[in-house]
């Protein structure tokens, strides 16, 4: 996020009320007005976040075991190549400890599988909108045709 005075970025910025506007700007530049908050928009960035790390699909194990035996690598191999250590990589694979992301995104790279499920949520949201959008360019474009 940047800051909408001096653009300065920050993670963190400042809805600022100036002059009747609100805007979102760092620290500093908050001073120009009264601060009536966090920015809206950082905060969900930061719920986004945390709501698709959590969305693992569940048969994830089985995507990487049917790669592994398709490609015919074994966790020694892949480990040295996704550099994590083989006995992290053997429990991920016997489900006895949740991947972290930095492992699952090498092992997506790697074996060209995909681990995560679409963030359903977010994302028929995001698309309903700009459906909605384009259905409405597409009728307006017919209309100036006419
Ligand atoms: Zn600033």
């Amino acid at each position: 996020m940047n800051c909408e005075i001096c653009g300065a970025f920050e993670e963190n910025l400042f809805r600022t009320e100036v002059e009747g506007a609100v805007m979102n700007l760092c620290k500093n530049c908050s001073k120009y007005g009264k601060v009536i908050g966090d920015s809206v928009q950082a905060s969900s960035q930061v719920q986004r976040k945390a709501e698709s790390e959590s969305q693992l699909r569940y048969d994830y194990l089985n995507e990487i075991k049917h790669a592994l035996n398709e490609n015919g690598l074994s966790i020694e191999e892949v480990s040295e190549s996704i550099r994590c250590s083989p006995k992290d990589l053997k429990k991920v694979v016997n489900g006895e400890m949740l991947p972290d992301k930095n492992i699952t995104e090498k092992l997506e790279k790697l074996l060209k599988i995909s681990l995560y499920e679409i963030d359903f949520v977010s994302d028929s949201a995001f698309k309903k909108d700009t459906d909605e959008l384009s259905f409405g360019d597409v009728v307006d474009i017919k209309r100036s045709k006419k």
